[in-house]
């Protein structure tokens, strides 16, 4: 008897994003071309009112995201969380921002660490403008829901947060949220989708910094979110008016990216581990704050949640700003420079950099000390990580 032939499975992340083009051009080309175009030209006055009122389908102007290379892109990130759609931006800011006008303007409660340009944002911008921040710590999610008192709410949070690595339980979180009749909205941009899928954990809105994991080369800046068409759509309004789309070229670049994520993120995850472990029990080295490490607060939770742990983590120095900057200005291999995501190992200083705009009291309040140095662990050979590691913090 011949065997049943075995139903077609459902293709992986890693197919699905390598074969995801719109266009087949004549020449056989794997990849669509890239439509550098701000405008296109209709036959007549008909037609272009028929895609002007929604009538008929076409692309009308770039701004407004009707790009076909900037649309392949889309459908490529909304596929990468299992989303019904996903908007690209020109920054993980300008995803942020529209995200937080199209759906915080009844007010937002953030929780845990956030990224410092997000904070500043909150603060220095969206409070004047009269909308109502409440800043919860990581351990005060049980205020979340008297919080939570006018309909329409948006709940914002980062995990992994910046710096702390801090985990919170996003099934929670979007219970807790949509039983005040609030939405969820998380920061992806340390796990990357790879290793955690918010929506899948009952999240309403995945934002990413593209310029780190999902870009992987330091060679770009863009954004996206990933949500549901109808959360999409009044973001997308936002960003038309704002004026944050990005150029198709840098469209097309995070495109390339894309289909290397999964196989760079798992060598990302494998070195941070490697790296995590081998400074765990370094005499100069108070805490290593790493989601993979057993004896990290909020393992448990990321192994729960999260497909790997990611690769970035934070070294708490014994000594303050001073010892910190001489291990960080003594290193060879890493580069001493923000961001994160890149092949490239970096390390920065979160109280000089990303969190320089925050008071040293709000940030003593949230555990982010002069001591800690943020290390992003690229693609290079582990050992030679953790060899540059151990000649800069012998220099103390
Ligand atoms: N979210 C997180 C967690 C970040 O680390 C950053 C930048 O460092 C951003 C958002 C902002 O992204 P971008 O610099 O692409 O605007």
């Amino acid at each position: 008897m011949q065997p049943e032939s075995e139903p077609n499975p459902e293709p992986g992340k890693a197919t699905r994003i390598i074969h995801n083009r719109r266009h087949k051009d004549s020449l056989g080309s794997p990849y669509s071309p890239v439509y550098n175009t701000t405008t296109y030209r209709f036959a007549d006055t008909a037609s272009l009112q028929n895609v002007i009122e929604g009538r008929m389908p076409g692309n009308l102007y770039t701004r407004w995201g009707s790009n076909p290379t900037i649309r392949e892109l889309e459908q490529g990130l909304a596929s990468l969380e299992d989303a019904d759609d996903a908007l690209a931006f020109a920054s993980g800011m300008a995803a942020i921002s529209a995200t937080l006008f199209a759906h915080g303007r009844n007010g937002i409660v953030c929780i845990g660490d956030l990224y410092g340009g997000t904070q500043e944002l909150l603060t220095k911008h969206l409070q004047p403008l009269g909308i109502p921040v409440t800043f919860l710590l990581q351990n005060e999610c049980e205020q979340l829901a008297s919080a939570l008192n006018v309909p329409g709410m948006l709940v914002y949070c980062e995990t992994p947060a910046n710096p702390t690595l801090g985990i919170l339980d996003i099934r929670k979180l979007a219970q807790q949220a949509h039983s005040g009749d609030a939405l969820l909205a998380v920061d992806n941009t340390f796990a990357s989708p790879v290793n955690q899928r918010p929506l899948a954990l009952g999240a309403d809105f995945s934002i990413h910094s593209a310029t780190k994991f999902l870009g992987g080369h330091s060679d770009l800046t863009a954004g996206a979110v990933m949500a549901s068409a109808d959360h999409i759509r009044p973001i997308a309004q936002w960003r038309k008016n704002l004026g944050q789309i990005l150029a198709p070229e840098t469209a097309a670049l995070l495109s390339r990216s894309l289909r290397t994520l999964p196989v760079r993120v798992r060598q990302h995850n494998e070195n941070a581990m490697a790296v995590a472990r081998a400074m765990q029990n370094h005499p100069a080295i108070k805490r290593v704050l790493y989601p993979g490490l057993p004896d990290f607060p909020g393992h448990s939770l990321a192994s729960q949640q999260m497909e790997g742990f990611g690769g970035v983590l934070t070294l708490e120095l014994n000594g303050g700003r001073e010892k910190a900057a001489k291990v960080a200005d003594s290193l060879k291999v890493f580069l001493l420079a923000t961001s994160l995501g890149g092949v490239e190992s970096l390390v920065s200083q979160p109280c000089a950099t990303s969190h320089h705009g925050i008071s040293r009291e709000e940030r003593e309040r949230r555990g982010i000390t002069d001591g800690m140095l943020r290390l992003s662990i690229g693609l290079e050979d582990a050992k030679d990580l953790i060899a540059d590691l151990n000649q800069a913090l012998g220099q103390l």
